[in-house]
């Protein structure tokens, strides 16, 4: 490996970790200031932003200990094969730029990730450091994420835990024939077999905390996964079906959804087109239906196409639910229940909530729900309210134009 500097390998290495989209800043247009134009840039990676389990966003320091790799992932473009410039950081190094970021104002934590050196301990181990030294020597308080390595030794993995925030690691792709076609030397068994353990601990040491209050913590932010889509053949179903099986056997935080872009030199088991970046979108909103609007899985399913199993990209899922589903509305808004209000597109939790509020004192009219909801006309023909009853709008064949949004052009992954 030729001998580079740490800003010629901070570069590299912050680059290489883009593709991990478990905190990611993306969906802007391009600009830059190199020219000597203007001030400041969309272009640079190594910073992104995060949420923080008490919903502050902060910034990251998102890099690899190396690109370098000895595992041959199809779709990585740090995998074995990989025609790329290498680079790799010692773990002191990342200790030392986190510190130098941190007391510079431009971060307030570290996002860290790795190719695969030598062997899955020996990684992990590196990884282990980094936050060790953190922590211990340094007695750094920022928010830590690490992706943890599912081959590594459960001991290491569980140290991780104890020094982390959060710990993640990607199940990469959504069936198990696709990782074992792209990622043969990785193992779904192994990887669940990772998650359960930091399941049990998080679970564990959580327990332990309600009762010692010395009792370390593990992993306080929880653990959170990363599924590619689009580079293999599972279909939207699928995908919503692992991930609700995922955040219901690990207690995941967040699965992200990382639309697969092809690569310089990809491998020719790859599709040569990356899928459509609202393809990305309208999962990430099927997860919201799962976890914030009480949707099961499989209605989210019954949302998609069944001859392909695809969800509308021109349309959102609730939308595309309550659309084939009509025989449940229009729905009383001064009657029904909270869970089936949850189903009106249009409505969100909050314009819900003061509903339910609201209409405990008065009925409510389709004003009053013209001020809690952006468009009133996607609402309208999905609702009963006092002085308004949609004349079998829900009914008719060609309601969708009605209330399909307009299209617009969607920024493309800031790649
Ligand atoms: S193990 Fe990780 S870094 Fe290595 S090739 Fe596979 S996905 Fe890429």
């Amino acid at each position: 490996m030729a001998q580079l500097d740490t800003r010629q390998k901070l570069e590299i290495l912050a680059d290489a970790a883009k593709y991990d989209a478990s905190c990611s800043s993306s969906g802007t247009t391009k600009r830059k200031s190199a020219g000597g134009k203007g001030i400041g840039s969309t272009e640079g990676m190594g910073i992104c932003h995060a949420y923080a389990p008490d919903g502050r966003c902060i910034s990251l320091l998102k890099i690899l200990l190396t690109n370098s790799c000895i595992f041959d992932c199809h779709y990585c473009i740090n995998r074995k094969s990989s025609n790329v410039r290498r680079a790799r950081f010692t773990a002191q190094e990342v200790v030392q730029l986190t510190l130098a970021f941190y007391k510079r104002n431009y971060i307030e934590g570290l996002f860290l990730s790795s190719g695969i050196i030598r062997s899955s301990n020996y990684t992990m181990e590196q990884i282990v450091e980094v936050a060790r030294s953190l922590r211990e020597d340094h007695d750094f308080r920022g928010y830590i994420h690490l992706k943890t390595i599912p081959d590594a030794d459960p001991e290491l993995v569980h140290q991780a835990g104890l020094y982390a925030d959060r710990v993640s690691i990607n199940v990469e792709l959504p069936t198990t024939g696709g990782l074992k076609r792209l990622a043969p030397e990785k193992s779904e068994t192994r990887i669940e077999g990772a998650m359960a353990g930091m399941k049990s601990a998080i679970i564990d040491t959580a327990d332990a905390r309600t009762r010692y209050r010395s009792a370390p913590r593990f992993a306080p932010a929880g653990q959170s996964t990363q599924m590619i889509v689009g580079a293999d053949a599972a279909t939207d179903g699928d995908i919503v079906t692992r991930a609700s099986s995922l955040y219901g056997r690990f207690g995941l935080r967040r699965v992200y959804y990382s639309a697969f872009s092809p690569i310089p030199d990809a491998s020719a088991v790859l599709p040569l087109q990356r899928p459509p970046l609202m393809r990305e979108h309208r999962l990430y909103q099927s997860d919201w239906l799962m976890r914030f609007y009480g949707y099961q899985p499989r209605e989210v399913v019954a949302a998609a196409d069944p001859s392909t199993g695809m969800l509308p990209l021109d349309i959102d899922p609730k939308l595309a639910w309550a659309l084939r589903f009509r025989e449940h509305f229009p729905l009383d808004i001064n009657r029904a229940p909270r869970e089936m209000l949850l189903r009106v597109p249009g409505l969100g939790v909050k314009a819900v909530n003061a509903i339910l509020r609201a209409r405990r004192w008065r009925r409510l009219g389709l004003d009053d729900v013209a001020r809690l909801t952006v468009s009133v006309a996607k609402v309208r023909p999905f609702i009963v309210a006092e002085g308004w009853r949609p004349v079998a709008l829900a009914d008719k064949l060609d309601l969708k134009p009605l209330v399909a949004p307009r299209r617009e052009q969607l920024e493309l992954f800031a790649a």
